[in-house]
């Protein structure tokens, strides 16, 4: 995105260290169509994707769909999206639910900034109870931020709501480009290279250091350098000292399958211990014809390392819980990214980084637009604003 908005005006240079372009929005080319290697849709609200593919021309493949929701509680999968359905749930009291119901209808209206500085945690306990907490929140926070879920901030969950409650009756309004997002990255990656940008691919970044007016890049010299990796991979890279964000990874499986297991669902949440936090049954969201078999993801994530065999347990555990026989799996794939998204711990505003400091622009995941919750509009924002600061300064 950076790139797309400097390339008219300046001679730049992209360097990639995967083989292919778009980082956790890429994508595998099957041979009749190509797929997130992690589940993606977006959003009503996010307005700088919206004109990027219309520039990109592209505007026309954004289509919308109803999201369904699920729990996955003691071998049984609840379905969550209707009033009737919540009502409907057993494992919550309907005192619970009222508060639920609170929480969910404020959400919008909550102070994010003031949120900050308090955890997930204690503001779910303190002002709705600890059984609501314990039997709805604290599943939902652990399968995405595991042992750091008490670390995690009020404002990353509220505004987590808030987004999500763009609902109807049928589920929750969510977007998907026709032919998946790969279209996103592709035309990015056209109009860069039309205006003249270089992108090297399968090459990391390995050198970066100032001599003299110049940034060394990889033994290359430029006058400008522009971030998008974590801020703890520069300042290794580096030597310079970096923001210390927090970072989780993600490992995600994808499978294609015979057919569908979540009863219709397209997300459900898992309450059970599973290796896996979410079934994300994109097929449930997407036309199955469009694929020629059900598109099913598995989400986890985790700090540090992944566990050990995790393949192997994420696929038996899915077979023997979903009932998924060998021939049923069409084929899977894992994804693992180290680098998979900030965890948003209470205090965390104060440790984003400025677009620029000490000559090194930087925008990324970490960046404020990403703030409470990264995102693909996030990072269109961060990558445009930063460009745009760069820019200005190429005078200078
Ligand atoms: C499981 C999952 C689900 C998601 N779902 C959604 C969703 O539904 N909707 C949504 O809006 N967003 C979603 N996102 C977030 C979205 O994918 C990201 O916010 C967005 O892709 C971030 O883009 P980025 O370019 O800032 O970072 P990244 O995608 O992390 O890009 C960083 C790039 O830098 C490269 N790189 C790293 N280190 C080096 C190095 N040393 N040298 C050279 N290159 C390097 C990486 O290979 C990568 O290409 C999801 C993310 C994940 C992980």
């Amino acid at each position: 995105m950076a790139a797309h908005n400097l390339s008219p005006a300046a001679s730049v240079d992209v360097l990639e260290k995967q083989p292919v372009l778009g980082g956790c929005l890429s994508s595998y080319h099957m041979d009749q169509y190509t797929i997130e290697r992690y589940y993606h849709h977006c959003f009503p609200t996010d307005a700088a994707l919206f004109s990027l593919l219309e520039k990109l021309g592209i505007r026309d493949r954004l289509e919308w769909r109803s999201g369904t929701t699920g729990y996955y509680v003691h071998g049984s999968l609840y379905p969550l999206t209707t009033p009737r359905e919540i009502l409907a749930y057993p494992h919550l009291s309907l005192l619970d639910k009222v508060r639920l119901a609170i929480l969910t209808l404020g959400a919008r209206k909550k102070d994010i900034q003031t949120l900050d500085s308090i955890t997930a945690e204690d503001f779910v306990v303190n002002r709705y109870g600890r059984n609501l907490y314990e039997s709805f929140f604290e599943p939902l926070l652990a399968s995405k931020f595991g042992e750091m879920r008490s670390t995690v901030s009020a404002a990353w969950l509220v505004s987590r709501i808030a987004i999500r409650s763009h609902r109807g009756v049928s589920g929750e309004h969510l977007g998907y480009l026709k032919g998946g997002f790969e279209q996103l990255i592709g035309a990015l990656e056209q109009s860069c290279t039309a205006a003249g940008c270089t992108i090297h691919r399968n090459e990391p970044l390995t050198e970066l250091r100032k001599n003299g007016e110049k940034w060394v890049v990889n033994g290359r010299p430029y006058d400008r350098v522009l971030s998008t990796i974590p801020p703890s991979e520069v300042e290794r890279i580096s030597g310079l000292t970096m923001p210390s964000i927090p970072y989780q990874g993600a490992a995600c499986m994808t499978l294609g399958l015979e057919r569908e297991v979540t009863e219709g669902i397209y997300w459900v949440n898992m309450k059970d211990p599973a290796p896996y936090g979410a079934v994300v049954a994109h097929t449930s969201f997407v036309p199955r014809d469009r694929y020629g078999e059900s598109i099913i993801y598995l989400g986890s994530y985790f700090s540090g390392k992944p566990s050990a065999h995790l393949e192997e347990r994420m696929l038996n555990d899915f077979s023997r819980r979903f009932g998924a026989a060998e021939a049923d799996i069409h084929w899977h794939r894992l994804a693992v990214d180290r680098f998979a998204g900030p965890i948003y711990v209470a205090g965390y505003q104060s440790l984003i980084p400025e677009y620029e400091k000490n000559g090194l622009y930087m925008a990324g995941m970490f960046s404020r637009p990403n703030y409470p919750e990264r995102s693909m509009e996030g990072s269109i924002r961060a990558g445009t604003e930063a460009a745009t600061l760069l820019k200005n300064g190429l005078g200078s």
